[in-house]
């Protein structure tokens, strides 16, 4: 493959898996792009679906694999996987989607020659640490869509009490993509003016209650949406697009994606969310930020709440 080409594989053609390509095409942010799923007919339909637009919006190689098509790609997008049954614990899912995620890498292994492994099925941090480990990669080269998707839900709601473009609202989301996740106020700011502005000023509205609804609100967003159609897929897509865009224009974004934690802020040996510069080879370096006392607690309470669960599943 010549330098200038890029390929992606998405392993998984249900509803994150398909959106992902729908949306990848219309930017049309690689040359190639191959489906694989376990259901090869769903994998089949949704590339045909998507080749079926390209003469109005333009050239692509799209078409449905098997895991011999993950060599020489760019990035490799796992989003197999079941969803959560009622009724169902974090554990029994983090089991069920681990079984699949390791036959997923197993797959992909024997046929890797280069490229980032982005994983998407959840629990993704609980994922992402076992796949990294699993994959043998270097740290880094495998990392989860993490709380990109909670960060930008933060922004949107901020940017609607605000009333401003959501483009000039600043703000991550860290910590596990999960009930543990924290805001960090500290680094959040509009245009450069930092939040704690406005919780000073009566008539932004931004209270000590609004602060803790918003957090409820970005926390209950997938549930809320999975109660109303069953699931969630737009946002993902476009989370999932935005970090390719940055691995493959070598952008060095700044994304809260998760990856194996380090020697950072007293945590070790989890993947959890913090903001990273992100390259083509993935993670390039987890940023150093001053924290507030309260936020590092929260975020060490996130670290060993992931722990515990990566605990319960050692034996996967
Ligand atoms: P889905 O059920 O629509 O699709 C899952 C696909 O995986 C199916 O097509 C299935 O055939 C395929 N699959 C199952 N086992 C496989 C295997 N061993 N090899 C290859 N393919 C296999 O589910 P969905 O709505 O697309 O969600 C997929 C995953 O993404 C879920 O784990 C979901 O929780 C997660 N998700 C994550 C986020 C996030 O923010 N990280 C957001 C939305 C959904």
């Amino acid at each position: 493959m010549s330098e200038n080409r890029s390929k992606v594989a998405i392993i998984g053609a249900g509803f994150v898996g398909a959106s992902t390509a729908f949306a990848l095409a219309m930017k049309q942010l690689v040359n190639e792009m191959v489906i694989v799923d376990v259901a090869r007919d769903k994998a089949a339909g949704e590339a045909l679906d998507i080749n079926h637009g390209l003469p109005f919006i333009g050239q692509m190689d799209i078409y449905d694999g098997d895991y011999s098509d993950c060599a020489d790609c760019d990035a490799i997008i796992v989003t197999a996987g079941v969803n959560r049954k009622p009724g169902e614990s974090r554990i029994d899912l983090a089991k069920k989607n681990l079984i699949i995620a390791k036959e997923v890498t197993n797959n992909v292994m024997k046929h890797y020659t280069r490229g980032v492994i982005l994983v998407v099925s959840n629990p993704v941090d609980i994922l992402t640490y076992k796949i990294q480990k699993w994959s043998g990669l270097p740290e880094g080269r495998v990392l989860g869509t993490g709380t990109v998707l909670d960060s930008s839900r933060f922004r949107y709601l901020l940017s609607e009490k605000l009333d401003v473009d959501v483009k000039n609202v600043h703000g991550y989301i860290i910590g596990e993509h999960g009930d543990t996740q924290l805001p960090l106020w500290s680094a959040t700011h509009i245009a450069g003016k930092n939040i704690r502005e406005y919780f000073d000023d009566p008539k932004y509205g931004i209270t000590e209650e609004y602060r803790r609804e918003i957090i409820e609100k970005v926390k209950s967003a997938g549930a809320k949406i999975i109660g109303k159609k069953g699931a969630t897929y737009y946002a993902i897509a476009i989370s999932v697009n935005t970090i390719l865009e940055s691995l493959l224009k070598n952008q060095n974004t700044i994304r809260t994606v998760s990856s194996v934690i380090n020697n950072k802020y007293g945590i070790d040996d989890v993947a959890l969310s913090l903001p990273a510069v992100l390259n083509s080879n993935g993670v390039k370096e987890v940023m150093d930020l001053s924290m507030t006392e309260d936020e590092l607690a929260l975020l060490h309470h996130s670290a060993e709440q992931l722990q515990s669960i990566l605990e319960a599943v050692k034996d996967i």
